[in-house]
């Protein structure tokens, strides 16, 4: 708990309508988007980044973590604060301070919304291409500490391959800048190393991203099926006969189908969308090519859409499907996993065996070019032995996913929840210059209980 003299130097550092801690205030930052949660003991919004210095100095002094914090919309506890300190909200720090259309680059603070930044770029003809699915709440600094991906990422990479350079507060106060506005910059690359660090190395004040040139057309296609097996087949017949478009998207609603159905049988439980983007003759091709090889794959119905309002509308769709799920469901635990995208089909019906074994009811929607699985339980919440159940139902298939060559997380991180898991992945051996780097960066109370295993943490 932080003494009356802590939070008298906060508020000399950031002003008195900039920090809380008053307990009703901190209730609104114990959690992101994941089911567990930690008080903090003050919350800071600092407006630039030698106020955060300043904070992370004192935070250093007295010796209390200091937790890094987006818009919250995180998917596996990254800034839930499991050991108290100071939550440093950088939502206030949102202005896009350079969009430069000659070189496609942009200078933003770290809070600046993803939505914001590729509205801004549109409009110079331009796209900022890592788009969750949160892209419109969530911000760049929350993005570059998951390394978030998104539809899109397929193609054209995830937040990493988009990131040059950024300006970092590190645990000793000061003010730093790795990588910058050209591609290759000598010496090691920190900007990749603090990309998907989670926000346990340094806070993320500002990033240098790189903008893309928006396609000249587009063509997406919607195929819907009875079974996700039957749509995770066409999507490992697209791979195989070698066919990469830029999105491969699957949303799987069985729990919803089946209200819908009144507890029958439903005609639809999945649906791919497929998109293509390019020069007018190239999807003028690749766009029926991807089409003939969906209908092979038996869907209920197909259809498509070329007009970019109409391929709008689906991706909006596409976006809202969590949301939906959370209007629906009492609670949702949503998993992210990476399977080996032929072996797609195999995990997915695994997935389903779990969820029967375990009696619970799963929707999903997850990037399905990627392997990117998001198995989603709906449940209540209230009821302690099913929450039991789906965690245990949430570490099989995570187990599930290692063993068929693929991995804990696909874009969401290890967080707090997944932390035990790296076991799967790594021994001890693998984990000590994770822990080394930490350590050289001095930045052991930067999000700590995130990432790393309990037992390894604390050696
Ligand atoms: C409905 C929904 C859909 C989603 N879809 C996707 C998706 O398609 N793809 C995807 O990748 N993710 C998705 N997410 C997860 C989430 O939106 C992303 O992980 C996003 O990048 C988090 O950004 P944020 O600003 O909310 O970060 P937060 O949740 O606030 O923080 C996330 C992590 O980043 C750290 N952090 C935040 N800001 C900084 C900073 N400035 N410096 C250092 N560390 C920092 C925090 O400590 C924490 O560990 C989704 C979430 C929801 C709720």
């Amino acid at each position: 708990m932080l003494d009356k003299q802590a939070v008298k130097e906060l508020k000399q550092i950031v002003g008195d309508d900039a920090v809380f801690h008053a307990p009703e205030d901190l209730i609104t930052f114990e959690y992101d988007a994941t089911i567990e949660t930690a008080l903090p003991d003050v919350v800071v919004l600092p407006k630039t980044p030698q106020q955060v210095a300043a904070i992370i100095r004192l935070a250093a002094r007295l010796n209390v973590p200091i937790v890094p914090r987006g818009a919250g919309t995180g998917l596996s506890g990254g800034c839930v604060p499991v050991e108290g300190g100071i939550v440093i909200v950088l939502t206030r720090m949102n202005r896009i301070l350079e969009l430069d259309a000659v070189n496609r680059l942009a200078v933003v603070e770290a809070g600046v919304i993803n939505f914001q930044l590729d509205r801004a770029a549109r409009k110079r003809g331009l796209f900022f291409a890592p788009d969750p699915s949160s892209y419109r709440v969530c911000t760049i600094g929350g993005n570059v500490a998951e390394n978030a991906g998104g539809p899109h990422c397929l193609a054209y990479g995830v937040t990493t391959n988009h990131i040059l350079g950024l300006e970092l507060v590190l645990a000793d106060g000061s003010i730093v800048e790795v990588g910058g506005k050209t591609r290759d910059i000598p010496g090691y690359d920190l900007t990749g190393l603090v990309t998907g660090s989670e926000g346990t190395l340094a806070m993320v004040t500002k990033a240098t991203v790189r903008l893309m040139p928006v396609p000249e057309t587009g063509y997406t296609l919607v195929a819907q099926f009875k079974d996700v097996v039957d749509a995770a087949g066409a999507v490992s017949q697209m791979i195989a006969k070698g066919i990469v478009p830029q999105c491969m998207e699957m949303s799987h609603f069985e729990a919803l189908a089946r209200l819908l159905a009144g507890g029958g049988e439903p005609a639809v439980t999945a649906s791919l969308i497929v998109e293509v983007e390019g020069l007018e003759e190239n999807v003028a091709v690749r766009g029926p090519a991807i089409r003939e090889v969906l209908e092979a794959s038996g869907p209920a119905a197909i259809t498509v859409a070329t007009e970019a309002a109409e391929r709008a509308v689906i991706w909006e769709g596409r976006r809202a499907a969590l949301g939906t799920v959370g209007r629906i469901a009492r609670n949702y635990y949503v998993l992210d996993g990476v399977s080996p995208r032929s072996k797609l089909p195999q995990v997915l019906r695994q997935v389903g065996e779990i969820s029967q074994k375990y009696g619970l009811m799963h929707s999903s929607s997850f990037h399905a070019g990627d392997g990117n699985l998001h198995p989603t339980f709906v449940f209540d919440g209230s009821q302690p032995e099913t929450v039991q159940k789906v965690m245990a139902a949430g570490e099989e298939i995570m187990r599930l996913c290692v063993e068929a060559g693929g991995s804990i997380t696909g874009e969401h991180g290890v967080g707090l929840e997944k932390r035990e898991f790296m076991r799967f992945l790594f021994d001890d051996a693998d984990l000590s210059p994770m822990l080394r780097m930490r350590k050289a960066f001095g930045a052991e109370m930067f999000n700590p209980g995130k990432i790393f295993p309990t037992k390894a943490a604390a050696e």
